[in-house]
């Protein structure tokens, strides 16, 4: 039973090391089509809870052992907002973490929460995931356990985004055919006007899942990004599956992509051609092109 895993190194966060709070089997309140963990019946809390204690000693031994530490990742095999002790524990890794940052992955599902909501502002950095802005997406896609409304998820999202100073960044993960559609888009952009969140990360899916669900390819997340208002800070994080054509943009161009939606250093590689590049970075020195960085990630948009 590990409670510890990685480190992982990761250009945006440093040197991140995991802490699983359910590490002896899947806990989880969803159970998502593409969830890289064998299905389990979803359940509304954990049934096998470790110890404070326990996971501090297990962090402090974490630390030891790796000294360079930027970030401590608090997640699980399942849901970690789910740890009945998650304030305590967080309130027992502030004393210790030093300089290191503490994030939360989670799925959202208990953020209408006051308690969840109260715990996740001791966080240096929370991200949450939002697969769907309508309760039909979420039945389906994240096969979420009874009781649980994405009406309630919505609205405890932006109750907490109002009391927490710290960065937010949402997580949208895209499933061919289960919430690609416009319509599905169009409602999570409406929603996420309202939000306002530090960054909004699209990504599809990157590793055989146990269902039979398919990716979108980097094209189809590029035109889904443009789907998104263009003020909203879109990251497109899966890149993996491109085979697009990088392709000639004249300064025009250039500045008219990036007018309707600001592109990362990583998109500009994949659809500038060598040429476009170079024009790109006349543009830049020429301060027609400025960037802006959203917790750690920086996007260029014309200015
Ligand atoms: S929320 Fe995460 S752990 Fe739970 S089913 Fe979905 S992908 Fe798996």
């Amino acid at each position: 039973m590990n409670i510890i895993f990685g480190p992982i190194h990761s250009r945006r966060f440093g040197k991140s090391l995991g802490v699983d709070l359910s590490p002896a089997k899947k806990q989880c309140n969803f159970d998502c089509l593409y969830c890289e963990l064998d299905p389990a019946k979803t359940m509304p809390e954990q049934d096998e809870v470790l110890s404070v204690e326990k996971i501090v000693d297990a962090i402090k031994a974490g630390l030891a052992e790796h000294k360079d530490i930027d970030v401590l990742t608090l997640t699980a095999n399942g849901e970690p907002t789910m740890y009945p002790y998650l304030s305590e524990l967080i309130d027992e890794i502030n004393k210790i973490k030093g300089g290191i940052k503490v994030l939360i992955l989670s799925n959202a599902s208990t953020i209408g929460d006051v308690k969840i909501q109260q715990a996740l502002l001791k966080f240096d950095e929370v991200k949450l995931s939002l697969d769907c802005a309508t309760q039909k997406c979420l039945k389906k896609l994240d096969r979420s356990h009874r009781g649980i409304e994405v009406e309630n998820i919505k609205a405890g999202m932006l109750a907490f985004k109002r009391k927490y100073d710290g960065p937010l960044i949402i997580e949208i993960l895209i499933v061919k055919t289960l919430n690609d559609s416009k319509g599905e888009i169009a409602q999570l952009n409406e929603y996420l006007l309202k939000l306002q969140p530090t960054r909004i990360d699209i990504g599809t899916i990157d590793r055989p899942p146990a269902f039979d669900v398919k990716p979108v390819s980097y094209e189809e997340l590029l035109s889904i990004s443009r789907w998104f208002d263009a003020s909203l800070p879109v990251y497109i994080t899966s890149r993996k599956k491109s085979d697009i054509s990088s392709f000639s943009y004249t300064n025009e161009e250039i500045l008219d992509t990036l007018a309707k939606r600001p592109l990362t250093h990583e998109d500009i590689e994949v659809l500038f051609d060598k040429e476009s590049q170079k024009r790109f970075q006349r543009l830049l020195q020429e301060e027609k092109i400025g960037r802006v960085s959203t917790n750690g990630v920086i996007f260029y948009k014309k200015v």
